[in-house]
């Protein structure tokens, strides 16, 4: 059916006036001798069956075609080499993938590009093992950047390191003058020397505010280590970085994601700056990525300007903003989840959500009704009910195109699962999670309620629409980690034997869709984004491992893919270079 529809088109495009190889008809840039998996056909079925007319068989997948050729931003043919090859003139471009997976270009439907970036700009602590070490990689990145009047780092292990934390003594030796402040890995904790505690007016007189604490030494002296709320007393003292810092942390942490095979990502979350940032690198054409930007709900007054505009249509440059981020309650493993009934490891604890985890609903409300998808946190089973219900009393009984997502899905009640496609709305959940978690989820919740977590199966026998993504930096963000996780419900080292809870686990098709045409259509890009075919837009991933293949017989071997080249809009946002190009002419 697709072969047919793809034949067709090409007949359709010669009759219209090609002669082979002409000015006006040539391709820019033709890749062939690949495996293409086009995703141009029907939708799997809820159980996870390939339509009958997908490229499946008693023996597994086959790719539906070996070349696709791009003119500009678009894809002008995909089908056969010798039908591609034609499409070349003289100044046409082609690339022998020499066996290579091609496929659409990944999407990453929720990220925080943004953060990786900065972090990636800082000094990298992830994994030290002791303040020496911590110290000594501070100074090499020092050294590098010996004009930045704070240093900055991210990464050490403050839920490792809880019962040890470092002082600000050997730091400020290290360094006396210019203020250090570093990052805990997960956000709950900074340390500094004392020219950052000084430079930020915390001494011994200043009370932590509520939520948070100030270590402290035997004296009361803050000793060098702030958490929880308290860590906001030393990260607002750091100056707002320069444009061209801010601007370059940007471009970092979108460069990775296009060397991690993704052509677009959706930032759960974008304030006023940062969007000002991204619409100037937009501009000057400086974004090599499609950026889909969702509104903070926590900067109302950005979200309030918005509300008088409307939703970008996103015709001109890879920005576009249409949606919206808030939160409806706190995470499953700090026990903030919202739950129906008491936690199973704390009793009369249900977490916290709305009002009381400062869910504007008014204003939320109002960004809907402006025509803004809107994209809400919701973990606890109760926090999706209640997210689910308030979307209904807002637009559930409205016509209308408005694909609301809710981020994470995480734990649902059984009654609540059909309520996603009555409601038209969208799951936007992470596969990895579903890996972190497994180690005590289940003490969380308990045996019953643990059935419906991480329930992407039970969503698509319930009809419900699904994306996948990393929610990174919190989560790896490598895709063969993703699509692994997704397939087999089984860690980076293959546990547990058989899966966790491998009722859940999507078919390979359903999983390169979650990240692909599933996620376009989570970003209303589905009419150019997703698959390939004639007219889409030029973006696509090339990958040295052929998932669809590998995921029957040994899905383990697919961890060890590697991205080759990643196309965005016809253009190289990466390219490997090597094994993709064994020629070139
Ligand atoms: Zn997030």
């Amino acid at each position: 059916m697709h072969l047919a529809r793809i034949l067709g088109g090409v007949l359709v495009f010669c009759l219209g006036g090609c002669s082979l190889g002409g000015a006006t008809e040539a391709a820019d840039l033709i890749l062939h001798n690949a495996r293409v998996y086009s995703l141009n056909w029907p939708e799997p079925s809820r159980d996870g069956q390939p339509d009958p007319s997908a490229p499946h068989g008693p023996a597994g997948w086959t790719p539906d075609a070996t070349a696709v050729a791009i003119r500009g931003d678009r894809i002008i043919f995909v089908g056969s080499d010798a039908e591609a090859l034609h499409l070349a003139n003289g100044s046409t471009r082609t690339r022998d993938l020499a066996g290579a997976t091609l496929l659409p270009g990944l999407i990453e439907s929720h990220t925080h590009a943004v953060e990786l970036g900065r972090n990636l700009r800082m000094a990298d602590l992830v994994g030290v093992k002791t303040e020496d070490e911590a110290i000594a990689r501070v100074r090499v990145h020092a050294r590098k950047h010996p004009d930045a009047k704070w240093i900055l780092g991210h990464g050490w292990d403050e839920g490792a390191w809880a019962d040890r934390y470092p002082d600000m003594a050997k730091l400020s030796r290290a360094f006396p003058k210019r203020p250090v402040v570093l990052r805990g890995l997960h956000g709950f904790a900074v340390w500094g020397n004392a020219a950052a505690f000084a430079a930020a007016g915390i001494n011994r007189d200043t009370e932590a505010p509520s939520g948070g604490d100030i270590i402290r030494d035997q004296h009361g002296n803050p000793s060098g280590v702030l958490t929880n709320r308290a860590t906001e007393l030393l990260s607002q003292a750091i100056p707002i970085a320069a444009k061209e810092e801010r601007e370059a942390a940007i471009l970092a942490g979108l460069d990775e994601l296009a060397r991690s095979g993704y052509v677009a990502v959706h930032e759960a979350g974008v304030d006023a700056q940062t969007l000002a940032d991204l619409e100037g690198l937009s501009k000057q054409g400086r974004l090599p990525l499609h950026f889909y930007a969702m509104l903070s709900a926590r900067d109302s007054e950005l979200c309030r300007s918005w509300q008088l505009k409307g939703p970008d249509t996103g015709e001109s440059g890879k920005l576009k903003v249409r949606a919206v981020k808030a939160f409806f309650d706190g995470a499953l493993g700090s026990r903030g989840a919202s739950l129906l009934t008491d936690y199973a490891d704390q009793s009369g604890h249900r977490g916290v959500a709305g009002a009381q985890y400062q869910f504007d609903q008014d204003l939320v409300a109002d960004m809907m009704r402006a025509g803004f998808q809107v994209c809400i946190h919701a973990i606890g089973d109760a926090g999706n009910r209640q997210t689910l219900d308030f979307i209904a009393a807002v637009q559930g009984n409205a016509d209308g195109d408005y694909r609301h997502r809710i981020e994470h899905a995480q734990v649902l009640h059984p009654e609540d699962m059909p309520r996603f496609a009555a409601l038209g709305v969208i799951a936007s959940m992470e596969p990895p999670h579903a890996m972190e978690d497994k180690a005590w989820a289940e003490a969380r919740l308990g045996p019953e309620r643990v059935l419906g977590a991480y329930a992407w199966r039970s969503l698509r026998e319930n009809g419900a629409r699904l994306c996948f993504n990393s929610d990174l930096p919190g989560s790896d963000w490598n895709i063969f980690y993703g699509l692994h996780s997704a397939v087999t419900r089984q860690d980076k080292t293959g546990a547990p034997a058989g899966g966790w809870y491998p009722e859940q686990a999507m078919s390979i098709e359903e999983s390169i869709r979650g990240y692909s045409s599933w996620g376009a259509y989570a970003g209303f890009a589905e009419d150019e984004a997703g698959v390939l075919a004639k007219g889409m837009r030029a973006d696509i991933t090339v990958m040295d491992i052929d998932p669809f293949d590998l995921a029957a017989g040994s899905p383990e071997s697919i961890l060890a893919g590697n991205i080759l080249m990643t196309l965005v809009s016809g253009e190289f946002a990466f390219d490997r270079g090597d094994k993709a190009s064994k020629a070139e002419r």
